[in-house]
């Protein structure tokens, strides 16, 4: 655990792609190998009873491969403290196991991630966990739903799929002043757009599935914070319940994360471009994008993040038919659920991602089509998008 803090003061002064690049792991003394090994060990063998050589025994509780990846994930999001996990599902169980007992209550975005409502709604609450859904982007709401119960406000910003923003330094401090804890999950903007600890936040959560991972072939989990006493609790449950990657999922999720920086650049440009032309079609009736000055946060977006992302959700004038046929026209677009991976994705969240949330709080229009802009040419995305809508 020494080394783990000294590679992260070496490169805290740094920018944050060569962090991305270089935190959490210098070349192999042995063997001078550039990229952290996959350590398929699941145990460690002991110089004497109780004698670790890298402080690992079993590799539940720490895996070098693991470490270098939560090392590495703690600098990109400028915090001490990294966990990785399993999935983010199994990093949100975790936090709210860690941070929530019997008789508590959390405040959660009402267009929160539908697994995260889901896991709070259908699971947490038969242990007595209570829950108000409320929107990110309205700090009155927020202020009304908080209870002297509450222990953590969970802010996601930018929400999956409605795009809406909450402000993060606003909403640190209405739950500091409540004695609660605010979580960021960060997973659309990831650590290069948005910083949450710098804002006021107590815990950043990723699904690494999504941007951080990059490429669609891992799924993984994040935390983040600085406090020591709740990264304690967090690694207890880490290392008690078990929900953890193996090493292959960690060095694939930490080989994303090096090119993190010049793809969200790319992301970015792509999405603005589709963004530009979805405004001049008729077909589409509005677009919820934080880059758009008529969005009704793009002034909390635009100082909160450095650009705003490569997620677009539009709304089809012809209603749920329309939104159902442009998903099934595309071509490079690619009919799938998920997100944040270099190829560019289209979905129908109200019968997809989100079709859990039917008949709550939570549901979302059945006119709405979600783009993961990936990282492709953008004239390819842009004729793709006009053939597409041309024959919705
Ligand atoms: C995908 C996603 C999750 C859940 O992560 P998994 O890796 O799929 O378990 C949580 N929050 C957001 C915003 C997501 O997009």
């Amino acid at each position: 655990m020494g080394e783990h803090e000294s590679a992260l003061d070496a490169h805290a002064s740094q920018g944050f792609s060569t962090r991305a690049i270089h935190a959490g792991y210098s070349p192999d003394p042995l063997t001078g190998a550039v990229n952290v090994p996959i350590y398929a060990s699941s145990t460690f063998a002991q110089d004497g009873v109780g004698g670790l050589r890298g402080g690992f025994e079993y590799a539940r509780t720490g895996n070098p491969t693991r470490q270098a990846l939560e090392a590495n994930a703690a600098s990109i999001e400028g915090g001490r403290h990294g966990r990785a996990f399993a999935s983010g599902m199994a990093a949100t169980d975790a936090l709210l196991r860690a941070t929530l007992r019997p008789g508590d209550h959390l405040v959660i975005p009402d267009d929160a991630y539908g697994g995260t409502f889901r896991l709070i709604d259908k699971v947490f609450s038969q242990w007595g966990v209570e829950h108000t859904p409320a929107p990110v982007g309205d700090l009155d709401a927020i202020r009304a739903a908080i209870r002297p119960t509450t222990k953590l406000l969970w802010l996601e910003t930018p929400t999956n799929p409605l795009l809406t923003i909450g402000d993060i330094a606003a909403s640190a401090e209405l739950a500091h002043d409540a004695g609660a804890r605010l979580v960021v999950d960060n997973t659309f903007a990831s650590p290069y757009l948005q910083q949450p600890l710098s804002l006021g936040a107590d815990v950043v959560l990723h699904s690494s599935t999504k941007y951080m991972g990059g490429h669609s072939d891992v799924v993984g989990g994040l935390l983040v914070t600085d406090d020591e006493q709740l990264d304690s609790d967090i690694a207890f449950i880490q290392n008690g319940s078990g929900g953890v990657p193996g090493p292959f999922d960690a060095y694939l999720t930490m080989r994303g994360i090096k090119t993190l920086g010049v793809r969200m650049e790319r992301h970015c440009d792509n999405a603005e471009a589709v963004v530009d032309l979805l405004s001049s079609r008729p077909e589409i009736s509005s677009i919820l994008y934080p880059g758009l000055p008529e969005h009704p946060a793009h002034e909390v977006a635009a100082r909160q993040m450095r650009r705003f992302g490569g997620m677009i959700s539009v709304r089809m004038a012809g209603g749920p038919e329309a939104a159902q046929r442009l998903c099934a026209r595309t071509e490079i677009f690619t009919l799938a659920e998920s997100l944040g991976g270099i190829e560019s994705l289209i979905e129908h969240p109200g019968a997809m991602t989100h079709a859990s949330t039917a008949g709550s709080m939570l549901e979302v229009p059945d006119d709405l089509v979600r783009l993961s802009v990936g990282i492709e040419d953008e004239a390819d995305l842009l004729a793709d998008l006009v053939q597409a809508l041309d024959g919705v």
